[in-house]
């Protein structure tokens, strides 16, 4: 089975045929998916009753994306309570995505940093992993989670499209490494090289879906029945059978999400 450790199964790409994706993930062989839900988009938070009815095995990750943060200068306590509430509320395993954008700049540099900052210290104080994104901002992003102590916030960097350099970095802050489709890419030859050297047991793969959609679907909506394509690239990459690939990812995401929390609902014991 595979797992698809990033999509967005509640934005407005997946409204009108949620159980249709749902199906097809399944049918692909993709058991898990973490949906990524805006804690302060009330649209999202609308879906997520029919993300469930749709796909039981869904987990939820919740945090104000940094091009969101811009709305909460002065205010970035209110930015930890939309977040901590949200988690609370559909049961978070992660909070994600979270970080810093410096390609798009929607909100200034210095109020991201505050707002990345402050949801680490949520997730450390709940004792949750993190699910990172970073974009042209490498430096303040590594910079950010250091301060935090590694060891002390554990997490994953999403579509990680990075360098040898920022792998070794977040490898050594304990970090997992998320492998988008754009590993199968024709011009990705740099990612795949980097790929190829990453240690086995840090591989997570993910669509971040409706975005990204891998080789030979590319152009499309991209949704996680697609997650395979990137599976196979890595399994590739690695010399190794889908099979063995897929098992090592699932033990990989296993250890991430740690111990389900005492709060998860537990199937009756006979
Ligand atoms: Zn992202
Ligand atoms: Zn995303």
């Amino acid at each position: 089975m595979f797992v698809d450790s990033h999509c967005h199964l509640a934005d407005e790409a997946f409204l009108a045929d949620l159980p249709d994706v749902a199906a097809r993930a399944r049918e692909a062989g993709v058991g898990q998916a973490v949906c990524i839900l805006s804690a302060d988009t009330p649209e999202e938070h609308a879906q997520v009753a029919a993300v469930q009815t749709a796909w039981p095995g869904v987990i939820f990750a919740t945090a104000v994306h940094p091009h969101r943060a811009g709305a909460y200068a002065d205010r970035v306590g209110d930015a930890v309570s939309a977040v901590r509430d949200t988690a609370m509320r559909v049961g978070a395993r992660l909070l994600g995505e979270m970080g810093l954008d410096y390609h798009y700049d929607f909100a200034p540099r210095t109020v991201q940093q505050e707002v990345f900052a402050a949801q680490i210290t949520l997730a450390v104080e709940l004792d949750l992993p993190v699910a990172i994104h970073t974009r042209e901002a490498a430096g303040d992003t590594f910079r950010i989670l250091e301060e935090a102590g590694a060891g002390r916030v554990r997490g994953v960097m999403h579509c990680f499209t990075g360098t040898a350099l920022e792998a070794r970095r977040a490898l050594d802050l304990g970090f997992y490494l998320s492998i988008p489709g754009i590993v199968t890419f024709p011009k990705a030859g740099a990612l795949r090289d980097v790929v190829a050297g990453l240690p086995l047991e840090r591989i997570l793969v993910e669509t971040d879906s409706p975005y990204l959609a891998p080789v030979p679907h590319r152009g499309k909506r991209n949704e996680p029945a697609f997650l395979s394509e990137t599976v196979r690239q890595v399994a590739t990459l690695h010399a190794l059978p889908v099979e063995v690939m897929a098992g090592q990812i699932q033990a990989n995401f296993d250890r991430l999400l740690g111990a389900p929390r005492v709060d998860t609902p537990s199937k009756p014991v006979f």
